[in-house]
């Protein structure tokens, strides 16, 4: 991955990108099939394979810490890097470019979400008991907020309750895909504690509480099958689930606010992600087009593919620009949402076009397991409709600016 110094962003990120990349470049991207081996589990590995797998990771992960680069997303005094939310964007752009990267430097999805929420929103005791061996990797969790029979597009829909018996929470609701659930220790549950007529109260009627997977009347029903794959994205009934009242996360009400701090980051986070896997989906194509023979000439030489190349590069530095905007607009205090909306829907369509070209220039080989490419491309479309999916921000986004006009402005500020 070709990574320079930019001129315009602080010498910390630039180093943050250049220590990154360097681990990315030398460390990962040679030995990208070998890292994962073991978990990807085909069954020509021997058991020195599976060893000499599981020892790669290992010494990359060591430097990672010895370049001070682990668990960038928490703070320091939770033996995280400290990043701050500018140098994580740009860090995660770098990580993406590698499968599986961002794993070996300790964020992994969706215990890194959880644990910042930890770091946020929980008690002093609920840090010792569940963020702590959380970092240290001896618990799993998992965050359970969508409903198979509610929306999750509209999440103050949600049917799940919790209500107050003595000095306990009692959980009902059924709740699916939520992630890593095979693994999970204890699950962050989005639950109804209030009933509140109308929608002026709607967003203090919801707490996150967190639940054992252990705990009594924890049913985990299955694991959904994605993209026709087994997966841990798993559907769970709760059912008269009995927790301590203090297993509730921050104040009563909280959990609407909780998601969309955790949703916020997250999606500038998520678009940076793409960008780091568009970038190598480009790299790749110009590489391919560039040493492929067809019908009497290299690639690069055909015009239809010469178009795919500028249309990428297009669709790379739009998405890029667009989301390095919104995170700098964020950074600054500034009110983002209406470009949240709009990186959230943009990239994730410019990634998906970008990866399509890139398969259709491999040929048979782009959509088979030696490439990254058909992961990106499952990847890329599941982003349109998770974390809110595309209608729902096209709708934000011209709410926003038709208020915009209606009081008063004399329009839109594009130089903002
Ligand atoms: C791989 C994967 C992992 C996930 N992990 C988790 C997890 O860990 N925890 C968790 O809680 N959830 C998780 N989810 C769930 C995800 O957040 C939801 O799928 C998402 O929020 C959309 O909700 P829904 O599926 O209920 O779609 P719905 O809300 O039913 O929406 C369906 C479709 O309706 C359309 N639509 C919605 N609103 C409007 C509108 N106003 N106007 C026009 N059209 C509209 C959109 O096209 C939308 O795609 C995961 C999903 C996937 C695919």
């Amino acid at each position: 991955m070709n990574v320079q110094p930019i001129p315009t962003v602080s010498e910390r990120i630039n180093e943050i990108r250049r220590l990154t990349a360097e681990i990315v470049n030398r460390e990962i991207l040679p030995n990208e099939n070998m890292l994962w081996a073991d978990v990807r589990g085909s069954d020509r590995l021997t058991d020195d394979d599976r060893a000499q797998s599981r020892k790669l990771r290992d010494e990359v992960r060591a430097k990672v810490r010895q370049a001070g680069l682990w668990a960038p997303h928490l703070p320091t005094e939770y033996g995280g890097a400290g990043l701050d939310f500018l140098e994580l964007a740009y860090m995660y752009e770098v990580l993406a470019y590698a499968t599986g990267a961002s794993s070996l430097f300790g964020v992994v999805a969706p215990n890194s979400g959880n644990q910042s929420v930890l770091v946020k929103y929980a008690s002093e005791d609920q840090k010792q008991k569940w963020l702590l061996p959380l970092i240290d990797g001896e618990l799993e969790s998992g965050f359970s907020m969508t409903e198979p029979d509610q929306p999750g597009s509209d999440p103050r829909s949600l049917k799940t309750t919790a209500r107050r018996d003595g000095d306990e929470w009692v959980i009902n609701g059924h709740k699916w895909f939520t992630s890593n659930g095979l693994k999970a220790d204890f699950f962050i549950v989005m639950c109804r504690t209030e009933e509140v007529e109308g929608t002026a109260d709607r967003n203090a009627a919801m707490t996150q509480i967190i639940v054992p997977a252990d705990a009594p009347g924890v049913n985990v029903v299955r694991g959904i099958t994605v993209w026709g794959r087994p997966s841990d994205h798993v559907e769970i009934i709760y059912d008269d689930v009995r927790v301590p009242l203090e297993n509730a996360l921050g104040e009563r009400g909280s959990g609407h606010q909780a998601a969309q701090d955790r949703l916020g980051a997250g999606r500038v986070y998520h678009c940076m992600n793409s960008l780091g896997q568009m970038w190598r989906a480009f790299d790749l194509m110009v590489e391919r087009s560039l040493t492929r023979e067809v019908h009497g000439g290299p690639l690069e030489t055909k015009q239809f593919v010469q178009g795919m190349i500028a249309d990428s590069y297009m669709d790379m530095q739009a998405a890029r620009l667009m989301t390095i905007n919104c995170a700098e607009k964020m950074a600054a205090g500034q009110d983002a949402r209406t470009d949240i909306s709009a990186i959230k829907v943009f990239v994730p369509a410019a990634f998906h076009r970008v990866v399509d070209r890139a398969i259709q220039v491999w040929g048979a080989a782009g959509v088979s397991g030696d490439l990254p490419l058909s992961g990106m491309y499952q990847g890329a479309r599941t982003l349109r409709l998770a974390d809110g999916p595309d209608e729902v921000h096209r709708i934000l986004m011209a709410k926003n600016v038709l208020a915009a006009y209606r009081h008063g402005e004399k329009g839109w500020d594009f130089g903002n």
